[in-house]
């Protein structure tokens, strides 16, 4: 019989009726002869809720017991979706990551799977179970209660399709699959049908936030095939695998915009070693992400560091950097929030030239200022004036023919 891990989002299961939506769904797809690992999530804003009611305790809460706290998000919707299925006459029994032979290392909030032993989940679905586990969450060498960090039911649903050698596993969500671009802002944006695990990294990264990352490097590492598609709709999504050659045909898979971004230069900083060291482990000293990094051509033995950030984290790289300035001896630190990160993603860009000329040209014939430029092999990422990213998505979208034709508006 074919075994299915089926991952159902916090929107999913956000309420009692959606629940037994998703027990039916369980069934159904039980009595289309499968045998099925249901990993659930937290009802949608319950893990953000019991993360407010933690800070409004105490101000330093401790990341165990943060991971105690949450892990019960989880441990509420399987239980509510078993009593679900077991309500429509079905034979479900739900688990905890620990129950089902999660184990992870010791980081708190954060952990990383270390190993699954699923000898609990096999001898259920044996005996006919549909086996309903507790997303998110794992178990240390010392029996401590872990979490793996925010999105983190998708790695659970990975690891174990991985883990049980599963035939499919399919994440359900409330969008249908994997867009070009978000269709809030480019109304011609499509689902796509295949992307490769690369191409899903790269969008991830860059602001398309339908799977967590880790998920996705972790399917990539093990082959782990899996469907990110609608709970609501019966229609496929979107299919992410190993790369195959027919995928190069495709110059572009999709665009995301990354909104909320700031702009931080080091002016005419002294171009020797060690000065970048020096700045971004000042950066990284205050537990703040940065992004793209560009150092520009050195001229008269100094040169410009920059970098982005996450606007929030502005005032605090701003704090840190501030005092640094003088001692690394450059002219000035140049800051500017309300900037965007458009990235234009595809593993076509390996075979297909001249794409990095149409993309700046697109944008040069819009009025649009690049104020970075970074690249990878199957990237490329432009910072731009927060207020051009709908449009610059729009531009480039219809450059790289990317979306469905929409017929242009009567009258
Ligand atoms: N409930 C957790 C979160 O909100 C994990 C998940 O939904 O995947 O981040
Ligand atoms: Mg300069």
């Amino acid at each position: 019989m074919r075994l299915i891990v089926q991952k159902y989002g916090g929107t999913s299961v956000g309420s009692p009726e959606r629940i037994r939506n998703v027990a039916r769904k369980i069934l159904q797809t039980q009595e289309e002869g499968c045998r099925v690992v249901a990993v659930v999530s937290a009802m949608a804003g319950v893990t953000d809720n019991l993360i407010k009611l933690a800070r409004d305790t105490s101000q330093r809460p401790e990341e165990r017991e943060m991971d105690v706290l949450l892990a019960t998000g989880e441990q509420a919707a399987v239980a509510l979706t078993a009593m679900a299925i077991n309500a429509l006459g079905g034979k479900a029994i739900s688990l905890s990551g620990a129950e089902a032979g999660i184990l992870t290392d010791r980081a708190h909030t954060r952990a990383k799977i270390a190993n699954i032993t699923p000898r609990r989940i096999q001898a259920l679905l044996a005996e006919e179970y549909i086996v309903v586990v507790a997303g998110f969450q794992g178990q240390n060498p010392e029996g401590e209660t872990t979490t793996l960090g925010r999105g983190g039911s998708d790695l659970t649903a990975i690891a174990l399709a991985g883990a049980l050698n599963a035939e499919a596993c399919q994440i359900f969500t409330d969008v249908d699959g994997v867009f070009t671009c978000d269709p809030r802002v480019v109304t011609a944006a499509q689902k796509i049908d295949e992307v490769s695990y690369d191409e899903l990294l790269e969008m991830a990264g860059a602001g398309s936030k339908v799977m967590q990352s880790r998920a996705v490097e972790f399917a990539k590492k093990f082959g782990v095939e899996f469907e990110v598609r609608s709970s609501f709709k019966a229609d496929p999504g979107t299919l992410a695998k190993e790369e195959t050659a027919n995928m190069e045909d495709v110059v572009i898979r999709g665009i995301s915009i990354e909104r909320n971004q700031a702009k931080v230069t080091v002016d005419d900083v002294r171009d020797e070693p060690g000065i970048a060291g020096r700045i971004f482990s000042t950066i990284a000293g205050g537990n703040i992400g940065v992004d793209m990094i560009v150092q520009s051509v050195s001229e008269h033995g100094t040169t410009d560091v920059s970098f982005t950030i996450h606007e929030n984290d502005l005032p605090g790289a701003t704090e840190l950097l501030t005092p640094l300035i003088e001692e690394v001896r450059a002219s000035g630190l140049i800051t500017k929030g309300g900037v965007a990160k458009l990235s234009v993603v595809g593993i076509g860009m390996r075979s297909h030239s001249g794409v990095a000329a149409r993309l700046f040209d697109c944008l040069g014939k819009g009025g649009i200022n690049i104020q970075l430029i970074s690249t990878s092999e199957i990237k490329i990422a432009v910072v731009i004036d927060g207020q051009d990213a709908d449009r610059a998505a729009q531009l480039t979208h219809k450059e790289f023919g990317l979306g469905r034709f929409v017929p242009p508006a009567a009258g």
